[in-house]
């Protein structure tokens, strides 16, 4: 196996247009799984963790541009308070030792529809900034996601940089495991609340071949917030419009039964989800968050 070692992003990218069959590796915490077990025995190697731009990330206006490389504990430890939704989720990824390789980007490559960090990414509105030596395009997180375990990359591009806007509301995520830690998700859900521009967001993960959004559901709360001047008021929620965005929730996945849990245990959990992490979020915005 050839290990192609590229010291610069051009360089990187020229190797993946000679080489479109090397197989990027960032953290590992996927790739070398693969390998381990044979599932997977690429001809080549590129190792993306000596692209010191990949590691970086920046302000861009009202969004973060996450470099790809950038990992789930400098996530939590730097960007706590700017993505609280992607950062609680990187919380719950793993072990510390998974959270200090693991990367966002590494996630999107491995594109597994249970992966924790495609929830927030779609609550949030991010779109995904790919770059091949013919340019740079972006795309919503939302078209990235093209199956299970597949994305939108041609096969001389790499991810090179998430672009989230920066929470200017609550965002809440809860995942569904058979325990506490070390689990992949049996269902998981992401909410953003976007009080500014008056706007819901909400991401699904593991109850569809890919991570969508719940738009109906997105559309009805935003609907009933405005109706009920709740936007303003920050008076409590009706249970109604809680117990509908569940179900609305519900409605969006389309799961199977699988090793990890059931089609019908998936759909009831996320309705759950969907229903506390809107009280949660709502909580939060009545205290001023
Ligand atoms: C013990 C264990 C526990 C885990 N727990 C969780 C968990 O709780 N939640 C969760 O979501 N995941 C979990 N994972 C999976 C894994 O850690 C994550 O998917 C992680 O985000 C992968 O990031 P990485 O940098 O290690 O990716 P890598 O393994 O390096 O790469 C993953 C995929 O992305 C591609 N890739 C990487 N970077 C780029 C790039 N810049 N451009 C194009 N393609 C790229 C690679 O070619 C590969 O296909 C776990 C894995 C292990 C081993």
């Amino acid at each position: 196996m050839e290990f192609l070692q590229p010291t610069s992003w051009g360089e990187a990218l020229a190797a993946k247009a000679e080489r479109p069959d090397a197989v990027p590796i960032a953290g590992g915490t996927d790739v070398m799984v693969e390998l381990n077990f044979d599932a997977r025995r690429p001809a080549a190697l590129l190792d993306l963790t000596t692209v010191a731009d990949l590691a970086e990330w920046s302000v861009d206006g009202g969004r973060i541009r996450l470099g790809a490389g950038v990992s789930y504990a400098r996530v939590i430890s730097e960007l706590g308070d700017r993505l609280p939704g992607l950062a609680m989720a990187a919380r719950t990824v793993g072990s510390p030792q998974i959270r200090n390789r693991g990367t966002v980007g590494g996630n999107l490559g491995a594109a597994s529809p249970a992966g924790d960090s495609h929830p927030p990414l779609l609550a949030a509105g991010a779109e995904v900034e790919v770059a091949s030596v013919r340019g740079v395009r972006t795309m919503p997180a939302a078209d990235f996601y093209t199956g299970v375990k597949r994305n939108a990359l041609a096969d001389d591009e790499l991810i090179a940089a998430v672009l989230i806007p920066q929470a200017v509301g609550p965002q809440q995520f809860s995942k569904i495991g058979t325990r506490n830690a070390m689990v992949i998700a049996v269902a998981s859900f992401c909410v953003s609340l976007n009080p500014r521009e008056r706007t819901v967001g909400t991401g699904i993960g593991s109850a569809a071949p890919t991570p969508r959004r719940a738009l109906e559901a997105e559309l009805f709360l935003a609907g009933a917030l405005d109706e009920a001047g709740l936007w303003e008021s920050r008076a409590d929620l009706p249970g109604s419009v809680v117990g509908e965005f569940g179900e609305k929730v519900k409605a969006a996945a389309s799961p199977v039964d699988d090793v990890r849990g059931t089609a019908a245990y998936r759909r009831r959990g996320l309705a759950v989800m969907a229903r506390r992490t809107l009280t949660w979020a709502w909580t939060s915005y009545q205290r001023g968050g």
